[in-house]
């Protein structure tokens, strides 16, 4: 389904990113992984990622730093040749009741997940545009949507995630290229790990349990494939119903 196509994937060294590119790479895309943690953690990633049979790339670059997003852009282009669908999944947490949230915490949770989609997007929208062709997913999330006590930092990153999703799909709609943003709700990764035993939560939930990161990919599978073609600017829960 992806064969030929060139998927770049922030914070795909593991939970959501990591099935993420592991889908993408079943259906035959090779993978720009990008990536903060340690190079070994990333290169055991894409060991498992070109198990597949694809072409598999790491990069350590911080989405936070506009320089380094900016020098890691051009370096995928010059390795792979171009760019098809990009895939906005580094994030980061640092919840706390307003009261108590520190400025700094406030920004760092911007930073990465808002501004570091920003930059992203902002390397390869002028190679997709002239491609006429692309595909960007970004990671939102319920919290976005809905709030969610403790979490202002995040669910305004995510909120705001949802804003640059549509005004990057009414600018490059015409262009062929469609900007998509999913909003999980709880799903079973390293981030969620303090709080996957909670009985109540699970109950708040319809579905009656957390979801899988390989669900989550299902769904970016989906968006970044020619089934989604006429599919732009839209946000797509993923919560087992908790939202609704
Ligand atoms: P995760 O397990 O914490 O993985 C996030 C990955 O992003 C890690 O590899 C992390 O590296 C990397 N990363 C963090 N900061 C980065 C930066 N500044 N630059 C580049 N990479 C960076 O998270 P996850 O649960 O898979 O979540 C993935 C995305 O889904 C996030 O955007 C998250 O907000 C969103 N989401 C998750 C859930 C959930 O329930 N899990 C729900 C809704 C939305 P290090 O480990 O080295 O920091």
């Amino acid at each position: 389904m992806l064969k030929g196509k060139v998927a770049v994937v922030t914070g795909g060294s593991q939970g959501i990113g990591l099935e993420i590119c592991k889908k993408m790479a079943e259906n035959g895309a090779d993978i720009a992984l990008v990536d903060i943690c340690a190079p070994e953690k990333a290169q055991a990633a894409a060991d498992t990622i070109a198990a597949l049979g694809v072409t598999v790339r790491t990069y350590q670059c911080n989405v936070a730093d506009s320089a380094a997003v900016a020098d890691t852009c051009k370096q995928i282009l010059a390795d792979f040749g171009g760019v098809d669908i990009l895939v906005n999944n580094a994030g980061i947490t640092r919840d706390n009741l307003i009261l108590k949230m520190s400025e700094a915490d406030f920004d760092a949770v911007i930073d990465v997940n808002l501004k570091g989609a920003f930059y992203m997007i902002k390397q390869f929208y002028r190679p997709m545009m002239k491609k006429k062709y692309g595909k960007i997913i970004n990671i939102s999330s319920v919290s976005g949507l809905f709030g969610n006590a403790g979490q202002a930092n995040y669910s305004s990153s995510k909120a705001g995630i949802i804003g640059l999703t549509k005004s990057t799909a009414k600018e490059l709609a015409a262009r062929g290229v469609t900007c998509n943003a999913i909003a999980p709700g709880f799903i079973a990764t390293p981030m969620t790990t303090s709080f996957q035993e909670n009985e109540d939560l699970k109950k708040s939930i319809p579905c009656g349990r957390f979801g899988k990161p390989e669900e989550v990919a299902g769904l970016a599978l989906f968006l970044a494939s020619p089934a989604s073609d006429y599919i732009t600017g839209e946000v797509i829960r993923i919560d087992g119903g908790m939202a609704m």
